[in-house]
């Protein structure tokens, strides 16, 4: 499947990776729009919220218990989540991913 972020989940294109385990990644993003902007997304092959399945409920809880980690981690006192949905909704990539938008104060 020719994925752009399948490729970061399996190493084949570098990225610099904030956080990882067995279901998730964060990258920093190519070109951040903020001070701290992190890609949080999960390694399985998810296009869009509107591909969410039943199944997957817990690991968008996962994704966003990433972001609040990430954040602490960072000292941030307060961020930005965006998901982005489908074309219209300013999706790029079609793999699920959460941008964490922060500011260093
Ligand atoms: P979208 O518009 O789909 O919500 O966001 C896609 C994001 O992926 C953009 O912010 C873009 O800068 C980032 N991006 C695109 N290609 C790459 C890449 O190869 N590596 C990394 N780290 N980020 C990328
Ligand atoms: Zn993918």
């Amino acid at each position: 499947m020719d994925c752009l972020f399948c490729k970061i989940v399996n190493k084949e294109i570098p990225a610099d990776v904030i956080y990882e385990d067995d279901k998730i990644i964060a990258f920093k993003d190519i070109n951040p729009k903020a001070d701290i902007h992190i890609l949080v997304i999960p390694k399985k092959h998810i296009v869009s919220i509107n591909h969410l399945k039943e199944e997957d409920k817990t690991l968008i809880g996962d994704l966003i218990l990433v972001i609040k980690k990430i954040a602490k981690d960072k000292n941030l006192k307060g961020y930005k989540i965006i998901i982005n949905v489908g074309r219209e909704g300013g999706q790029i990539v079609d793999h699920l991913h959460l941008h964490l938008l922060g500011k260093l104060l």
